[in-house]
């Protein structure tokens, strides 16, 4: 870096480096000290349908209970965790916890009907498309039966396919035959390959909520998401809208035929019993 600044050039290392510096040092640290302790815990966001008439299931979000901090989402540790390989063991325990979510609902003779069925999506990170251990891992999880494997949704964005694209097909195809279901991830956010959505085995396309949100200025992203349900059919996945947040963006989303979505119009993400009380409401009302 300091190289490149050219001959006879001093760079300093200054206030604010040492600030950044000590910062990531500290954030590493919590992050260890996190693990440890348990700090961390899912919440839960409805998908369902538009209508709102039917919840298919619901993604686990990662959040930190910071002793001091309070609650803390993904974009402020996420990066960390994967800079220093941390994320491995927080995704060793996310599947745990969600594997256990899974099968309670499975064994447990009183869990209502909505759930009797729902589906639970979990984001990965790229290494689990790209690092054999870590694939084998997974592969194990699947496989020690405590799970129907097909009412688990592992989420993927490009950004996990797009540096080794042909070794993440092999892994994706390799999941898809234990039966559980994939997701392509914000899809719309950036460069958006027509080849995952007719070459990779995902039964979702998720379409990103930056995209979501030009709905109401852009005629042509409507037309789009029209084209893109109607490819669904060919390509034998489904449309799942992120980021509805408001009435007039699932009223668009309805009339291009969009299959599901989620949002904070529809429910915000929040740990297991609040998610499923308003659900219950609906269903029994
Ligand atoms: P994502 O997978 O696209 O998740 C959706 C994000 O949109 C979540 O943010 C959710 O809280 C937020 N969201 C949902 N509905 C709305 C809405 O109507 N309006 C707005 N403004 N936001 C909405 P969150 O929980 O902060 O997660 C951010 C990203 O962090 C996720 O994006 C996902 O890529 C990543 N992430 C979350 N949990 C995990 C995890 O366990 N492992 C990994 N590797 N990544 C995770
Ligand atoms: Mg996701
Ligand atoms: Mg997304
Ligand atoms: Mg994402």
């Amino acid at each position: 870096q300091a190289k490149n600044l050219g001959r006879g050039r001093y760079v300093f290392f200054d206030d604010s480096m040492r600030e950044q510096l000590l910062k990531s040092m500290t954030l590493e640290q919590e992050l260890r000290a996190a693990i440890k302790q348990q700090q961390f815990e899912l919440h839960y966001q409805q998908i369902s349908n538009l209508e709102r008439t039917n919840t298919i299931g619901f993604e686990a979000l990662l959040r930190w209970q910071h002793p001091e901090k309070g609650l803390l989402t993904p974009s402020e540790f996420l990066f960390m965790a994967e800079e220093t390989g941390l994320i491995v063991e927080i995704e060793r325990w996310l599947i745990g916890e969600v594997v256990e979510q899974l099968s309670l609902w499975q064994s447990s003779p009183d869990t209502s009907a909505e759930y009797q069925n729902a589906l639970i999506a979990i984001n990965l990170s790229s290494r689990y498309l790209t690092q054999h251990n870590q694939l084998n891992e997974l592969i194990a999880v699947i496989k020690d039966q405590s799970i129907e494997p097909h009412r688990l949704i592992l989420e993927f964005d490009e950004s996990a396919i797009l540096p080794r694209p042909d070794l993440a097909l092999a892994s994706l195809r390799k999941l898809k035959k234990l039966g559980v279901k994939l997701a392509l991830d914000d899809y719309g956010a950036s460069q958006s390959s027509f080849n995952f959505i007719h070459q990779y085995p995902f039964e979702f396309i998720k379409l990103d909520r930056s995209f979501i949100r030009s709905l109401n200025n852009n005629d042509k992203h409507l037309s789009l998401v029209t084209a893109l349900h109607q490819l669904g059919n060919k390509f034998g996945y489904r449309l799942v809208a992120e980021g509805i947040e408001n009435q007039e963006t699932l009223a668009k989303l309805q009339a291009a035929g969009c299959d599901f979505g989620q949002g904070y119009f529809i429910a915000k993400p929040s740990k297991l019993a609040q998610a499923i009380l308003p659900l219950k409401d609906k269903t029994y009302a």
